[in-house]
């Protein structure tokens, strides 16, 4: 479908322009950056989507980076006011029939799981995933004349390998293409009729995701997590059907691997998360760009995700940095990521 391409059922049609957000997220100082007196090189300009890099590290270089995103949130920025002003949208489209994707993008310890799922003990700590519940349930609770079937599948994908969270033991996920979309075969899919169906299908999959490593920072660090909402919507006076498709996406770490000392198995684990976040900035790039190829091949996370991406899907990218000089580099690796797949709006980036 050509970017301009109106939508069956919607009626309405937009650019591809407008269907790509990139969101730059700097989480606040840890205790442990507090104590060791960690000098901040992150200056965050909210109102208008600036984030400043300075090298305080290499007085040869250039000592302030500018880049420009369509949005720039700094440490005190709410889980509340990222959602409201960021995602209530997206899953608004979603809710008339659209797809989407939100990626959280970043090196460990940058604040993607905390956006995307949140931290325990406070609602106000809730993060986007149990929001988009929350949004889903009260629009479907508010609409008349209209019955929704909710389905959840939970995956994650390791070293290029699906797997199932919500049935861990089912084995070889394929994902397979059929007329205008893909699908994975035998991918498991519960059908949820609340916010708390949808709560507990999220804790089965996090509960899943432990299981057979020992480590499990460090492997949810370099994993995809992929949590998935299909949302069919019939219109009993018309009898028509429109489906909307939410991926919510935390990312594996993007930290560069050292390679000395690093285990074979490592680097290898390493050379994957590498090609799967390069191919999703390249298809984002291309779908830029116009490209009459897309290279959505050439991953399996973009392969899965290929129905929503581009077209008239919408994408919010939020790339999460940590504000300290020591993640310099990361953090200006995380910033030109985030640039590249920000071009796709054509809005001047200064310095860069
Ligand atoms: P990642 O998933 O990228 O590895 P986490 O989400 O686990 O990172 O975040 C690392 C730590 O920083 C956690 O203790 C988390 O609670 C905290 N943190 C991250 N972002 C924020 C934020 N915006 N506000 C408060 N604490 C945050
Ligand atoms: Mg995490």
């Amino acid at each position: 479908m050509s970017a301009k391409s109106k939508r069956p059922g919607t009626g309405t049609s937009q650019t591809l322009n407008e269907c790509v957000q990139v969101v730059v997220r700097c989480r606040p100082m840890s205790n442990r950056e507090r104590t060791e007196g960690s000098p901040e090189v992150v200056n965050v300009y909210p109102n208008r989507g600036v984030v400043e890099l300075q090298n305080l590290v290499d007085a040869n270089k250039e000592q302030r980076k500018v880049f420009t995103y369509d949005a720039a949130y700094d440490a005190s920025a709410s889980q509340t006011m990222l959602y409201h002003e960021v995602v209530f949208p997206l899953v608004s489209s979603v809710l008339e029939g659209f797809n989407g994707c939100i990626f959280a993008y970043g090196q460990t310890g940058t604040g993607k799981t905390f956006t995307m799922e949140g931290a325990r003990g406070n609602e106000d700590l809730m993060g986007i995933i149990p929001r988009t519940f929350e949004q889903i349930w009260l629009h479907i609770n508010r609409t008349e004349n209209f019955q929704f079937l909710v389905d959840v599948s939970y995956l994650e994908i390791y070293m290029e390998e699906l797997r199932d969270l919500l049935k861990p033991n089912s084995k070889h996920l394929e994902v397979r293409e059929r007329g205008s979309g893909v699908y994975v075969p035998n991918l498991h899919a519960i059908n949820c009729k609340s916010v708390d169906d949808m709560v507990h299908v999220m804790q089965i999959g996090n509960k899943n995701r432990t299981v057979g490593f020992t480590n499990m920072n460090e492997h949810s660090s370099r994993s995809h997590a992929i949590f998935m909402i299909k949302i069919e919507m019939c219109d009993t006076e018309t009898n028509t059907i429109k489906v909307g498709k939410l991926n919510l996406i935390d990312l594996a770490g993007s930290e560069r691997q050292s390679k000395t000392g690093a285990s074979a198995e490592r680097l290898k684990e390493a050379s994957k998360i590498n090609l799967a976040l390069s191919s999703l900035g390249n298809v984002i790039s291309a779908l830029a760009e116009n490209s009459p190829h897309v290279p959505y091949r050439d991953s399996k996370l973009t392969r899965l995700l290929q129905d929503s991406l581009g077209g008239n899907s919408k994408t919010i990218m939020i790339a999460n940095i940590g504000p300290s000089a020591y993640n310099y580099n990361e953090t200006l690796t995380t910033l030109r990521y985030a640039s590249r797949a920000k071009s796709i709006q054509n809005q001047p980036i200064k310095n860069e």
